[in-house]
């Protein structure tokens, strides 16, 4: 990694106390989840595959290029199996410097449930402001979803097109697997992905009493 040393521990700690909180509310069990910064020489920092969450640590993180091939060779470490899909968001959203992806019971089973409408909507919460650039509740966000894949190449192509046919986009469902939010800072996604899946549990138990 060519990046200030100061710049990657910073991102490392802040990824970190990020990773362990989502563990703690049952986000990204069984070494599920991962996440990413942009670092300011275009490399990408990112779990490395197959780390338990609540145990992660600076030695489990490995620096990708726009395509995500390791910039170093760490012999014992493989960029996450999602990597592209990290990259595809850098490479569309200039302004992203943080993509983090989240696997909850709630993002899990709804993303299933709406997959044929291709979206769903989250309408009139308060929460909603704490997705960047919201300034209201008075608002409908729509999630899209997109089918389940282990074709990375092919998934990474339908977020490509997904992010260049909405601009304003901030998150996206995977259906029966979870949830991807980026924004302009680290803190800022992550505040995201907290109001996203409080806002999934919302829509889950609310529609108890639509019924
Ligand atoms: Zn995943």
């Amino acid at each position: 990694m060519r990046a200030p040393l100061s710049e990657i521990t910073a991102y490392m700690e802040e990824i970190l106390d990020t990773a362990h909180g989502f563990y703690a509310k049952n986000w990204c069990l069984a070494t599920s989840g991962n996440f990413s910064a942009r670092l300011s020489t275009g490399e990408i920092l990112i779990t490395a595959s197959g780390k338990d969450k609540n145990r992660l640590s600076i030695r489990d993180f490995i620096a990708v290029d726009a395509e995500g091939k390791p910039t170093q060779e760490r012999e014992t470490l493989r960029p996450s199996a999602e990597t592209l899909l990290h990259c595809r968001i850098y490479q569309v959203v200039p302004q992203a410097k943080a993509v983090f992806h989240s696997h909850s019971v709630y993002s899990t089973v709804l993303s299933q449930a709406y997959l044929k409408d291709g979206y769903l909507e989250l309408s009139q919460y308060e929460m909603l402001k704490a997705l960047e650039g919201i300034l209201t509740h008075e608002v409908t966000v729509r999630i899209p979803i997109l089918p389940n894949s282990q074709d990375m190449h092919q998934l990474a192509q339908e977020v490509e097109e997904l992010l260049r046919n909405h601009k304003d986009l901030k998150a996206f469902l995977i259906a029966n697997h979870g949830l991807y939010s980026w924004a302009g800072s680290l803190s800022t996604c992550r505040r995201q992905i907290e109001a996203l899946e409080f806002l999934l549990e919302c829509k889950y138990r609310g529609e108890i009493f639509d019924k």
